[in-house]
Order: structure tokens, then C-alpha cells, then sequence
């Protein structure tokens, strides 16, 4: 554990950092030819910074450049080893500067400062440095063939990749697609989100620094429309990671569709149960695990627990645990470490979240955590809020708590709380969800997959060596060892 400072020593940091402004191309800091943006503080309205944003140009620039560099193989090309070296340095400047991240991390997307140190950051190193490590350790293959021929079957970085961004993890979802795009040897072009692009320019003057070579890692601020799109159709693209919603994500896929077939890997939105079965263990610990799943990061988190499908025989009971329990999470000033539940993150997504609430709410970005009741078939049993609120849906018996756990379009994750593990593995193998866990909630960690089922997700996963396949292509070599003096031996 990060040992926390002060609310007023964060506040300090906030006033006397260095904030980088300007887009990130071909290893220099550029004005960007869009109409500049203004990143604001969500829990005060107070403007951060008036940072530089891109256009088609800028994209088409940053798109040339990242080819050169690609087909230079100045970093594709390097020797594994070399390539770990500087990532790892790459790491140890994150570490340096960490605490501004954090504070960088906290102002723009509204997170308490508390996950900020506790969580993102160091699960931002944590997995550029896990791929970083793993790069001299991966071997391809070679195939089953008779005593005549020697088949390779090898992975081959994509190229350039295009990394479109959400506002709710701003540098941990960096991490997750710089981390094995950088280890495959890609060049990657990030575009942050629109209300979040200042920690992503941070790390890219860091990555510079670490050494990773010009036009390798370039960060685009901008919105969808006029770095995304472009992004997504451009021909000389070879692969987008996107992490956002579902409705951007299907764009996205026409996008490809329309231009050059680029691979795409989407990471979309959820509606994630949990569902608490009668015979659950310790309801304390399962109470834990709720509140831990559903306002963490103010509910604006894709896998989040938003639909709490309990039994109707021990609901009042594990409610009751849940209410105690959220008495701990104070809302409030995101830079304050005593607060747990920072601000939303922006006005646009605030209305929408408090349209789900039939009770006035104060005005202002500050939502506390909701738990209601619900039927099945309210809307808020369906619909992705991005909020702090808990649906509960009671049931009758387990046949019905899986039947309502698959009946939405998303698939993202899923938790079972039992004391059976004879039912717990049942189940886990009954939800449609990229992952399931038993008796806690969670996303697993760097070494395993993430990603969804049904409209949760497409085309590959998040997360562990199965990331390295999104960023590489499959490649059969086949030797013919025949000797062509020794007669017919052709077929
Ligand atoms: P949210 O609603 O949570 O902001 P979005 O899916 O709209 O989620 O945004 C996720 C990311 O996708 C952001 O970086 C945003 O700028 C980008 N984006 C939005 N629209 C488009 C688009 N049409 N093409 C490409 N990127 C887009």
C-alpha cells in the first residue's frame, strides 16, 4: 500500500504540477490543428487546462509517422531484450512520477484520490510491466509435419495500432493496450477520451524519455468524431482496441468494414449480477464484496455490480449488512483521501444517471450510493447506468436468479456468492459472461483475460498473454526439406 497524503497536500501538488498540453507526435509536443479543448475539473466546473486537440490532418500525420517507424523496425524490430529494457525504465519514471499522476488521474476524471494511489497507479506500472517482462519469454511454435518439410508457425506484430479510450479508467486502459501493444512491437496511436487526454500526455513524454523510439507511442487528444473517426477508417490502420460503449463499439465495426477490413477488438459495456444464493456463506463478506462492486469508482466502471440478484430468503438480512457497510463510503472532494466516492464525470453524464432516481437529488456532480428494489423487467434492471446505483431483483430460487443473470444483451462479468461448490461451478458454466467469480467480485488480475460475452465485447481480450494475440498476426512458414538432387520428390 501507497501510503496517502493530505487532502491539503494533494491540493498543493494540484496547484504546482506540470500539465502537458499539447499532442503527442512523432516524439514532440504539437499544437494539434483542432479547436482546442478544455479539460474542467468534474468536481468543481474549474478549467484544469485548455489543452491542444487533433484533426484528420494531425491524424494523418501521426498514422504516417507510426508507419515509418514500423517499417523502419527501430522498435519492432529491436532485439526482445532491448525492447523489455526500456520498457522496464519506462515503468520506473511512471513510479517516479506517480503521485502527480495520481493527481492528474483524480482531477480530470473526478476519482477519489484514494483509488487513484491505491488502485490505478499501481495497476498502471503493474501491467506495462508484466507484458514488458514477458516479452523475451514467449516461443512460437513449430507444427507436427513428417521428416520432409519444418513448419514455423509465428506471431508478427500487427503494425499500427489505433487505442481509442473511455473516461473512466484514463490510465489504467492506456495501460492495458500500450502494455502488449508496445511488447508485440506495434506502434500505437492512442486517442484519449475527450474529458481525460492530460495523464495520457504525461505518460508519453515519459515513454519518450524511457526511450521508446519516435513515432512508436504518439498520443492524439481529440473527440470521436475528429480523431476516432478518422482513426477508424483510415487505410493505414491495421488494428483498433477500443474500450466504450456498446453503441461507439458497433461504429466503430462499420468503420472497419468501410475501409480496410482493420482488425478490431472491442471492450464494451455491462450489466454485471451478482447473484446471491440462499445458501451464500458469510453475508458479511458477501455485503463487502457488493459494495466494493457496485460504487467503486462511483458505479462508472463497465463491470461493475449493478443488478443484485439475491434470494428472497436472506435479502433483508444481506440489505440490511449493505446499508451498514456503505457508511464507510463517504462521498465528496475527490482529492480528499478520506472520501471513497469522488464526482461524476461530467453534467451530460449526471443528468442522465439521476434520470434512474426517482428521488430529488441535490444538484452537482456528487451522487452517494443508491441501492433500490426493482422488477425484472424496470429499466433499471436493464439498462447500463454508469452510476452508483445498486438494482435489486429478489427471487424465488436458483433456476430463476440464472434465467434473470443472462437476460440482457451485455455479458461482461458476472459473481456467485454460495456455500456449494458443486453449484458454484454449475452456475459459472450456465452465465453468458467473459468472466464469473465465485464468492468475491472482482475482474481477475493482469494474467487473466478480460473481456465480454454477447455485446459486451468482440474480437479478442484484455489482459494476460491472450492480449498478445490481439496485437499480432499468425504467421505458417513452411521448409521444404527435400533435396533437390535426389530425383522426383515434388508432392
Ligand atoms: P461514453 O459514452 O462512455 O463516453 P463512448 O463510447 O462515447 O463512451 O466513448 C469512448 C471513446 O470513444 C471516447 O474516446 C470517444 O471520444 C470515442 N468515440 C466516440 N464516438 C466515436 C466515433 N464515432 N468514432 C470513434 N471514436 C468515438
Amino acid at each position: 500500500m501507497n501510503e496517502l497524503l493530505t487532502h491539503k497536500e494533494y491540493k498543493a501538488i494540484a496547484k504546482t504540477m506540470d500539465i502537458p498540453k499539447t499532442a503527442f507526435i512523432d516524439g514532440k509536443n504539437r499544437p494539434g490543428k483542432g479547436k482546442k479543448l478544455k479539460t474542467r475539473n468534474p468536481a468543481t466546473g474549474d478549467l484544469i487546462a485548455t489543452i491542444a486537440s487533433c484533426n484528420k490532418q494531425d491524424v494523418d500525420l501521426a498514422v504516417k509517422k507510426a508507419n515509418e517507424a514500423f517499417y523502419q523496425g527501430i522498435w519492432a524490430k529491436k532485439d526482445p531484450q532491448d525492447r523489455k529494457e526500456i520498457l522496464i525504465k519506462f515503468c520506473k519514471l511512471i513510479t517516479r512520477n506517480r503521485r502527480e499522476l495520481a493527481v492528474i488521474e483524480s482531477l480530470e476524471s473526478g476519482k477519489p484520490i484514494f483509488d487513484c494511489e491505491q488502485i490505478d497507479l499501481p495497476e498502471t506500472i503493474n501491467t506495462i510491466k508484466w507484458h514488458a517482462e514477458s516479452i523475451d519469454k514467449i516461443y512460437d511454435q513449430a507444427g507436427p509435419t513428417n521428416e520432409n518439410a519444418l513448419s514455423l508457425i509465428v506471431r508478427e506484430p500487427i503494425g499500427v495500432v489505433a487505442a481509442i479510450l473511455p473516461w473512466n479508467f484514463p490510465l489504467l486502459m492506456l495501460a492495458w493496450k500500450i502494455g502488449p501493444a508496445l511488447a508485440s512491437g506495434c506502434s500505437i496511436i492512442v486517442k484519449p477520451a475527450e474529458q481525460t487526454s492530460i495523464s495520457a500526455l504525461k505518460l508519453a513524454n515519459l515513454a519518450s524519455e524511457a526511450g521508446i523510439p519516435n513515432g512508436v507511442f504518439q498520443v492524439l487528444p481529440g473527440d470521436g468524431k475528429s480523431v476516432g473517426e478518422p482513426l477508424a477508417l483510415h487505410e493505414k490502420v491495421d488494428m483498433i482496441s477500443f474500450t466504450g460503449s456498446t453503441e461507439t463499439g458497433k461504429k466503430i465495426l462499420k468503420y472497419s468494414a468501410q475501409s480496410n477490413l482493420k482488425k478490431v477488438v472491442l471492450e464494451c459495456g455491462g450489466k454485471n449480477p451478482a447473484i446471491v444464493f440462499a445458501d451464500a456463506e458469510n453475508l458479511d463478506t458477501v455485503a463487502e464484496h457488493i459494495v466494493t462492486g457496485a460504487f467503486w469508482n462511483m458505479g462508472e466502471n463497465c463491470s461493475a455490480i449493478s443488478r443484485l440478484i439475491v434470494n428472497k430468503k436472506v435479502k433483508k438480512q444481506l440489505l440490511e449488512k449493505i446499508r451498514f457497510r456503505l457508511r464507510d463510503w463517504k462521498t465528496g472532494d475527490p482529492l480528499d483521501p478520506k472520501n471513497r466516492l469522488g464526482a461524476l464525470i461530467d453534467s451530460d453524464h449526471c443528468k442522465k444517471v439521476k434520470s434512474y432516481i426517482d428521488k430529488k437529488i441535490p444538484d452537482g456532480p456528487f451522487i452517494s450510493p443508491l441501492i433500490i428494489e426493482v422488477l425484472k423487467k424496470d429499466k433499471r434492471a436493464k439498462d447500463e447506468i454508469f452510476g452508483p446505483i445498486l438494482s435489486v431483483i429478489e427471487v424465488n430460487n436458483d433456476d430463476e436468479a440464472i434465467a434473470i443473470a443472462n437476460e440482457t444483451p451485455y455479458g461482461l462479468t458476472a459473481s456467485i456468492f454460495t456455500s456449494s461448490s458443486r453449484k458454484a461451478i454449475r452456475t459459472a458454466r450456465e452465465l453468458k459472461a467473459g468472466t464469473v467469480t465465485i464468492n468475491c467480485y472482482g475482474e481477475g488480475d493482469i494474467t487473466t483475460p478480460f473481456g465480454g460475452y454477447k455485446q459486451s465485447g468482440f474480437g479478442g481480450r484484455d489482459n494476460g498473454l491472450h492480449a498478445h494475440e490481439q496485437y499480432t498476426e499468425t504467421k505458417t512458414i513452411w521448409i521444404d526439406l527435400n533435396d533437390p538432387l535426389e530425383g522426383d520428390n515434388i508432392g
